[in-house]
């Protein structure tokens, strides 16, 4: 599983969206050309990610929305509710913690920490701030996997270590600098930066092709 390229799962994501549109939308079967043309790839490329997971659909006959949905729903791993604590709650955290749509989802939000004493206590949407220090019994009893890394830079490494001594195997992390985890957690960055910095590549106006060597 582990060979599978990280822009393919990236895609499956948008792929899922897309189905479940389709669903909600009462449409029962698909095609890849339909699938890419939504998704903005080709469909040999719909066809070539799906791929890596075995056969899906029949050849001109296309996708049973409802079937592939379910596929990519268990390929992902979005079978079963996954639990999901919340370490750093300052502006950022909060507003994770205030967002509304995780009760419509696979994530149940379970935790929240803090090593400010100011916070921790606080009462922020459904969770009451804990401390650093009870994050690995809370990890064990409430059975948490994941976690949003939303503490400053300087304290992002460290943060990190503590989520992994206490169970965590997965950390979407907003902090912007690169951490550093064993090979069991994966740490998926969030990058505004890397993000704005790949639209002002778009936007400001450089020529595709390489300009000419001189001479
Ligand atoms: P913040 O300063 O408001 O909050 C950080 C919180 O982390 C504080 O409550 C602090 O006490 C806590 N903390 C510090 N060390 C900790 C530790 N070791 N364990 C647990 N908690 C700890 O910061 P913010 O604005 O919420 O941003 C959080 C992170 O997200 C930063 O790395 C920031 O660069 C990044 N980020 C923020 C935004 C945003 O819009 N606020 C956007 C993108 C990325």
């Amino acid at each position: 599983m582990s060979s599978i390229p990280a822009a393919t799962v990236g895609r499956l994501v948008t792929y899922l969206r897309v189905l479940t549109d389709m669903e909600q939308s009462g449409v029962r079967a698909t095609s890849s050309d339909e699938l890419g043309a939504v998704a903005h790839v080709s469909a040999f490329q719909v066809r070539k990610d799906l791929a890596y997971f075995g056969r899906f659909g029949t050849r001109g006959a296309g996708y049973t929305v409802a079937t592939l949905r379910r596929e990519l729903r268990r390929i992902l791993g979005l079978t079963r509710p996954w639990h999901v604590a919340i370490m750093g709650m300052g502006r950022l955290g909060q507003a994770l913690a205030d967002y509304p749509n995780f009760d419509r989802s696979e994530f149940r939000l379970e935790a929240a920490f803090d090593v400010d004493p100011a916070v921790v206590g606080r009462r922020i949407g459904d969770l009451t701030v804990e401390p650093v220090s009870v994050l690995p019994s809370v990890v064990a009893e409430r059975d948490i996997d994941l976690a949003f890394l939303t503490v400053p830079a300087g304290a992002a490494q460290a943060a990190t270590d503590a989520l992994v001594a206490a169970g965590i195997r997965g950390i979407l992390s907003f902090a912007p600098v690169l951490v550093t985890a064993p090979d069991h957690v994966r740490v998926e960055p969030v990058d505004l930066s890397a993000g704005l910095q790949r639209l002002t590549y778009y936007v400001h106006g450089t020529p595709d092709t390489p300009s000419p060597s001189p001479g």
